[in-house]
């Protein structure tokens, strides 16, 4: 049975539709995101001894309910699109059922939205971005605090997720001459997204984003930012974060923080603005996507300028023109309208509804920012904390396996992983701070329980230095005076 199945693997890995449609760049992503809520659902089926396949709505059904209450609220959306994904491209007819089951579909559909709505994180308000502003621009502040306000401050204004804002390349001004206020034009960036869809079409999309140069302050913010980072010698380049993460050593990394380690950032930014325990709280990474976009809705902007600066579409749009400069520069105009109402005190998105416009009665702003258009978007803080669930389900279903075969055992104490992109990687040394690939092994890496059987994904370069003989290696630097943490 086990050979047969082998062999299967063998073939499906050299099935040429799946390799034309996936070995391209971004839809490996594809493969991985459909394959792992069934790897959830086989776990499951095998700790409640039921056969996982032939799918069985009734077993499905029960894992989503189970699920529920504790998954991310997009998983089971995700579990749906595995089983369509199954029915066809695998041609797997037992899914049939499962598709058009209406409880299954519902609960899924319910998981989602109730879920949403809980974990919403709440826009920043009007006074967070002035002082945010205010900090970016003072001279007195620490620079690095200052750095960081100016990184949120961009996702704010270019209504950007946070992976988005990190992603950012060529960031420029556009300014007009002359320049009256000394804040007129726009700020531009790019951002190559990656598509997960069935079609091959537009699997890079470069999408342009536009915001004003005038926020809510009179402060030339991203000047100062501009500055800032040029001062703290930020790298920068393809393929570099904007705001990476910094090392124990106080050097910047190569890579991002995660969206829950960059939350926190911005919450302890925020308090030492002089917020509260309590209006920071609920404050996370997607508070600035949605910042701009609310404050849009509140005002009652037409919807499908609300579509534009949020990036999503609706049917009948042409996703072509939602993504141009052009169509992007027309809706920004209308934020840059809202922000100088803002400014001049003649619109309050922050107080309730019937107090937005000071004058006037309110008109509902019945836009769900969130909700809809093809723009998943997400909060990436809740999916990073579901990595584990899958990781351990890994290890009961899948085959003991290793994109790179370590040579010689590897011990538990040895590894660990990065808690934001869950790579593994090998200890150097006794000391345990560093890694052998060379990076310092700081709080973002978490030691593993035990050495998982599914060596997935692994540090190719750890990886590789364990490969070779021990004995050949060479020798590490001088160890380490040896440290707490
Ligand atoms: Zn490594």
């Amino acid at each position: 049975m086990v050979a047969a199945v082998r062999k299967w693997t063998a073939v499906i890995m050299r099935c040429h539709v799946l390799y034309v449609m996936y070995s391209r760049a971004g839809l490996l992503e594809t493969l991985h995101s459909r394959a792992d809520p069934l790897i959830r659902y086989i776990a499951w089926a095998d700790r409640q001894v039921v056969a996982a396949f032939p799918f069985s709505e009734e077993s499905l059904y029960a894992f989503a309910c189970e699920c529920e209450g504790k998954c991310a609220p997009s998983f089971l959306k995700s579990l749906m699109s595995s089983i369509s994904f199954c029915f066809h491209i695998l041609g797997a007819g037992s899914a049939q059922e499962a598709m058009n089951s209406k409880r299954l579909v519902g609960v899924a559909k319910a998981c989602y939205l109730t879920k949403r709505k809980r974990f919403q994180r709440p826009p920043l308000t009007t006074e967070m971005v002035l002082r945010l502003e205010r900090l970016v621009v003072s001279s007195s502040g620490d620079r690095v605090d200052r750095f960081i306000a100016g990184f949120f401050l961009l996702s704010v204004y270019m209504r950007g997720r946070y992976s988005d804002t990190q992603n950012m390349c060529n960031i420029f001004e556009d300014r007009p001459s002359p320049d009256p206020t000394g804040l007129g034009g726009y700020l531009q960036a790019d951002v190559a997204r990656s598509k997960t869809a069935y079609t091959t079409e537009r699997k890079t999309q470069l999408l342009p984003m536009v915001a004003p140069r005038h926020g809510l302050s009179d402060e030339d913010w991203f000047t100062a930012w501009s500055q800032v980072r040029k001062d703290l010698k930020v790298p920068i380049g393809e393929g570099k974060p904007v705001l990476p993460a910094i090392l124990t050593t106080g050097h910047w990394a190569g890579h991002p923080p995660s969206a829950s380690v960059a939350a926190g950032w911005l919450r302890s930014l925020l308090r030492k603005c002089g917020f509260s325990e309590l209006q920071c709280s609920r404050v996370g990474t997607h508070s600035c996507k949605a910042t701009c976009l609310s404050w849009c809705a509140r005002f009652g902007i037409d919807s499908y300028d609300q579509r534009v600066l949020g990036f999503h579409t609706a049917p009948g749009d042409r996703s072509a023109q939602v993504y141009s400069r052009d169509a992007v520069s027309s809706s920004v105009r209308v934020l840059e309208g809202v922000l100088s109402r803002i400014r001049k005190l003649e619109f309050a998105p922050d107080n309730t509804r019937s107090g937005y416009f000071p004058t006037v009665d309110d008109a509902d702003a019945g836009y769900d920012v969130e909700g809809s258009g093809s723009e998943a978007s997400l909060d990436e803080e809740e999916d990073e904390a579901d990595c584990e669930q899958l990781e351990i389900a890994l290890d009961s279903v899948a085959d003991d396996w290793a994109e790179e075969t370590p040579k010689r055992p590897l011990r538990a104490e040895q590894l660990v992983r990065n808690r934001a992109s869950r790579m593994l990687h090998v200890i150097a040394d006794e000391s345990g701070n560093v890694l052998t690939c060379g990076r310092a092994c700081t709080r973002n890496y978490e030691k593993v329980a035990a050495v998982p059987s599914f060596l997935y994904p692994v540090c190719s370069r750890c990886f590789a230095v364990v490969q070779r003989d021990p004995e050949g290696s060479p020798k590490a630097a001088p160890s380490q005076p040896p440290e707490g943490d």
